[in-house]
C-alpha cells in the first residue's frame, strides 16, 4: 500500500501530491564539483535528499537515485566566466586533474557514509558522459538553438521564451548591464555549451568536438547524464536553492529544447545553512567540515539530527550551542529506546497505529522538526509497552537515518601513570594494545611539555589528535581525559597517522 506523499514543488510554488510517472521513481540530485573538501552546509543537502528517497521508500516507491560527480568544466562562476574550478584545484593542490577528482570523490563518499546517507544508485562521473554531452549540443544545433563566439558554442536564450518562467527572473532586468560580463555573448542569460581549451593554456582535460577541441559547459553535463540514466519526464530533480536561478533554469531550457518535451515532474530545492556572515562558502573563513566538527567532539550524526530542527525549506543558523544542544539530544534518544527483549512480542496493527503521526509528517513534506517531536511523544507515551515503542523507533529510524538502535559502546579505562596522574580512555571501540601504548605515550609527552612550558609542543599534539577525531580535555579532579572515536581504529590510514603525531 502506498502513502500519499506530499512535496513542495518550486516549478509551481505549491505543495502537491506526490504522483510519479516512472517506476522506479526517477530522483537526480545535483552532485559535487570534487575539487575540494564538502563543507556541511553543501551536506545538509545531501542529508535532505537522502530523507526525501528514505520516505519516498517508506512510502511504498522504489526510487533511482542519480548523484552525478563533476568532474570537469564547472566554472569558479556560475555565468561561465573564470577559471575551471577542477583545474585551479590541481594548481592549487600541485597535483593532476585526475588525481584531485579521484581523491576528493572518495572524500566525498566517506562522508556520505558517516552521515548515513544511502549509497545512490548511480553515481555518474561527468568524464564518463563527454559523448552525451556532445550529442546532446549538436542536438540543440540542428534545432537551431545555439551560436558560435570565439571561445565556445553558447545556448540563445532568446529561441526559448520561458526561459524567466522558472526562477521567476524578470525578462527587463536581464538586458546587458554595464558591471555584467557580456563578452561575445548575445544576451546575459546565454550560457556555454562547450567550450574551446585557450590555445595559449595547456589544459589536463579536454576532448575532441564537432567544433573544436575543448570542455563541456558545467550546466549541460547534468542534463546529459540524467537523460541518459531516467526516464524522461525525470520525476524529482534535486539540488540547493542556490541552483535555481542559473544552473537548473538553463538545464530546463537546453533539456525542453533539445527534446520537445517536458524536462522534470517535481523540483525541490534545500535551503541554505547560514552562519553569521552568510551562508557557508568554500571562499571566507566559515569552512566548516565534518572533519571540524570532529575536532570538537561532535559526531557526523549529531549534524544529521540537527539538520533536522529546521525544515528543508527553511534557512537552518549553524551555530556551535545548538550543534551541541543537538548532540545531546541525539544521545538523549538513543537513550530513550528501550533495550532488546528477545522474548517479547507485538500487535503489527499497534505499530502502524503509533506510527501514523510520525509518518504523516514525514509525508508532508518532509517536516522533520514535527516527526522527531512526535517520536519523543511516542517514547514518553507511559501506556505503550517497552517492546512495542522499540519496533516503532526501529522502523521510523529508516527514515530518519540516525542509528538509534545502535548506541555506540563505551570502553572506559583509567589508568594511573607512573606519576600518579590518571589517564581516562573513553573509547567508542576496545582499543587494540598498540592504539593504547601510543595513545598513553602521545599523552606523557604532551603533559611532560606543559610541565616544561613547551606549549608549542603540547599544542601540536592536541591539534594531531583533533585532525583525527580524538578530543583531550584536562578535567578540573586533574584527571585527563581522551575521547576516541571508533573509526581511529577501524581506519588504517588513521591508525598510521597517530604516528605523524
Ligand atoms: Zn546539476
Amino acid at each position: 500500500m502506498r502513502r500519499p506523499f506530499y512535496l513542495y514543488n518550486t516549478a509551481t510554488r505549491k505543495k502537491e501530491l506526490f504522483e510519479p510517472v516512472n517506476d522506479p521513481v526517477g530522483m537526480y540530485c545535483c552532485g559535487p564539483t570534487v575539487y575540494n573538501y564538502a563543507h556541511i552546509g553543501n551536506l545538509r543537502t545531501y542529508i535532505f535528499e537522502d530523507v526525501l528517497k528514505r520516505a519516498l521508500v517508506a512510502s511504498g516507491y522504489h526510487v533511482k537515485h542519480v548523484v552525478n560527480i563533476t568532474d570537469v568544466g564547472h566554472l569558479t562562476s556560475d555565468a561561465d566566466t573564470g577559471e575551471d574550478k577542477m583545474e585551479k584545484g590541481a594548481a592549487r593542490e600541485g597535483k593532476s586533474v585526475w588525481e584531485i577528482s579521484e581523491f576528493f570523490t572518495r572524500k566525498f563518499l566517506e562522508n556520505l557514509q558517516a552521515l548515513n546517507i544511502l549509497k545512490p544508485d548511480v553515481m555518474p562521473r561527468a568524464t564518463d558522459h563527454i559523448k552525451d554531452m556532445i550529442e546532446l549540443v549538436s542536438e540543440l544545433e540542428r534545432r537551431g538553438f545555439t551560436y558560435r563566439t570565439s571561445d565556445g558554442i553558447y545556448f540563445d536564450t532568446t529561441r526559448f521564451p520561458s526561459y524567466c518562467d522558472f526562477a521567476g527572473l524578470d525578462p527587463s532586468s536581464l538586458k546587458a548591464g554595464e558591471r555584467v560580463e557580456m563578452g561575445e555573448k548575445r544576451s546575459v542569460t546565454d550560457f556555454a555549451l562547450w567550450k574551446f581549451s585557450p590555445s595559449d593554456v595547456k589544459r589536463q582535460m579536454e576532448w575532441d568536438s564537432p567544433w573544436g577541441i575543448g570542455f563541456p559547459g558545467w550546466h549541460i553535463e547534468c542534463s546529459a547524464m540524467s537523460l541518459a540514466l531516467l526516464s524522461q519526464p525525470i520525476d524529482i530533480h534535486c539540488g540547493g536553492v542556490d541552483h535555481i536561478r542559473v544552473h537548473h533554469t538553463n538545464e530546463i531550457a537546453q533539456t525542453e529544447a533539445a527534446t520537445g518535451k517536458k524536462f522534470v515532474r517535481f523540483w525541490a530545492h534545500g535551503e541554505f545553512l547560514v552562519v553569521e556572515k552568510g551562508k557557508m562558502a568554500k571562499s571566507g573563513g566559515n569552512f566548516i567540515t565534518l572533519d571540524t566538527l570532529a575536532g570538537e567532539g561532535i559526531p557526523p550524526l549529531a549534524y544529521r539530527m540537527f539538520c533536522f530542527t529546521a525544515h528543508y525549506r527553511s534557512p537552518l543558523a549553524f551555530g556551535w550551542e545548538g550543534i551541541r544542544a543537538a548532540a545531546n539530544s541525539l544521545e538523549n534518544l538513543r537513550k530513550a529506546v528501550p533495550a532488546q527483549d528477545k522474548e517479547a512480542t507485538f500487535d503489527e496493527k499497534q505499530v502502524v497505529a503509533l506510527l501514523e503521526e510520525f509518518y504523516t509528517h514525514v509525508c508532508d513534506d518532509l517536516n522533520m522538526p514535527r516527526a522527531v517531536a512526535s517520536l519523543w511523544d511516542l517514547l514518553h507515551n507511559s501506556s505503550v509497552e517497552a517492546a512495542l515503542k522499540r519496533e516503532c523507533v526501529r522502523r521510523a529510524d529508516f527514515v530518519l537515518g540516525l542509528d538509534l538502535l545502535n548506541v555506540p559502546e563505551h570502553h572506559v579505562e583509567i589508568v594511573t601513570d607512573a606519576d600518579g596522574v590518571k589517564i581516562k580512555l573513553d573509547a567508542e571501540t576496545q582499543l587494540p594494545d598498540t592504539v593504547r601504548s601510543t595513545l598513553l605515550s602521545l599523552l606523557q609527552k604532551r603533559r611532560n611539555a606543559r610541565a616544561r612550558k613547551d606549549f608549542g609542543t603540547a599544542d601540536r599534539i592536541r591539534d594531531g589528535f583533533a585532525g583525527l577525531g580524538i578530543v583531550v580535555k584536562d578535567l578540573p579532579d586533574g584527571t585527563t581525559e581522551c575521547r576516541i572515536p571508533s573509526a581511529v581504529v577501524s581506519d588504517p590510514d588513521k591508525t598510521a597517522s597517530l604516528h605523524d603525531i
